[in-house]
């Protein structure tokens, strides 16, 4: 439903007010740039299509603040018809009573052709922001959508709010979300990861998709930050070794056929061969265990384990049981 291509990809679109950060959110997510670089970049003044070779292909359209995309002479079809989730970026730093403004008409106009879209909204830049100051503006802007929505009769809307920066990893979090809600496998991916962690007392497992670094799923106990930047910050570690090792995620032809992950364990990427990463390392007083899954996704499970080398064994079977298990999900 989310994709009228029939590739059965999501497609997000990314919109907001100018200056509000989409470029720099594009940059930094997508495209691995530093955050303090984004300083730099020209902002947004037409609509680009940004397409991104991962597990999934997200496609985030940049759009210059000032368009009215709902003139009728614009194609409204092409550009809504085929997304699942709009994400709309406030500036939390600036004045954004105009930004609430266009993204309540906005939402009122989605309602009534494109109820299916998820909206997600992206209170962002929040790192400048005192606790008190950040929390009271988040409170604000909630409010202020879900009474205009409730104004016009819209109760229930499928409207998410997240604080988010580009200077933490709380976009990355963001966009976690917002993907997972966009794949129908969620629920079995989450209950095959269930099952792997009781059956190794692994406390914390994640399926990230590498290139990103959004995690597609995780188990269903509590997540906190904290793991899921250790596991952040080891992906980036695994990828410049995996750069020389590992799956060549580099090839365009391979990315081509992205919808279904288990035809790229066999692999047209002429890199068949290639043994997937399988690591485990301390970390604090926990244990780290990565997989590469295939060439987007690597699995990652934190420990704590006094004696983790007897364990590795009964890990890496159960491992490459969830790994088959996946590979079937894919292809259905
Ligand atoms: P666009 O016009 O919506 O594409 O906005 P840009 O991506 O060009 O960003 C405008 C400015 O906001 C740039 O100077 C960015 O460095 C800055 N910016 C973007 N994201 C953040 C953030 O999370 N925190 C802070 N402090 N600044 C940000």
């Amino acid at each position: 439903p989310n994709s009228k291509q029939g590739d059965g990809k999501p497609r997000l679109l990314l919109m907001g007010q100018r200056r509000s950060g989409k470029s720099s959110i594009s940059s930094v997510v997508f495209h691995k740039m530093p955050p303090s670089e984004t300083l730099y970049l020209e902002t947004t003044t037409r609509i680009t299509k940004d397409q991104m070779h991962s597990f999934m292909d997200f496609q985030v359209w940049d759009f210059p603040g000032h368009l009215d995309y709902f003139d009728p002479a614009f194609d409204v079809d092409n550009i809504f018809g085929e997304i699942g989730a709009l994400v709309w970026v406030i500036d939390a730093q600036d004045e954004y009573l105009d930004a609430i403004n266009r993204l309540n008409t906005t939402i009122l106009n989605l309602q009534q052709h494109y109820p299916s879209i998820n909206v997600e909204v992206f209170v962002h830049k929040v790192d400048g922001l005192s606790e008190d100051y950040k929390s009271d503006t988040f409170r604000d802007i909630i409010q202020r959508v879900q009474d205009e929505l409730s104004d016009n009769g819209y109760e229930n809307a499928p409207v998410s709010f997240y604080q988010t920066s580009i200077y933490d990893h709380s976009i990355f979090e963001a966009f976690s979300k917002v993907i997972q809600k966009l794949i129908p496998q969620l629920p079995t991916l989450e209950s095959l990861l269930n099952s792997l962690c009781s059956t190794c007392r692994i406390e914390k497992a994640y399926l990230f998709d590498v290139l990103s670094k959004i995690y597609i799923a995780t188990d269903t106990s509590p997540t906190d930050i904290g793991s899921y930047e250790i596991c952040s910050d080891y992906i980036d570690v695994i990828v410049d070794i995996s750069e020389i090792y590992g799956w060549d995620r580099s090839n365009p032809d391979a990315q081509k056929t992205g919808d279904s992950s288990a035809q790229d364990v066999s692999g047209d990427s002429g890199n068949d061969d290639a043994e997937s990463l399988i690591t485990m390392e301390k970390k604090g007083s926990n244990y780290l265990y990565l997989r590469e899954i295939n060439k987007y996704l690597a699995l990652i499970c934190i420990m704590s384990e006094d004696s983790p080398t007897e364990k590795k064994a009964l890990v890496d079977y159960n491992v490459s049981i969830f790994q088959e298990a996946l590979q079937k999900v894919f292809q259905r």
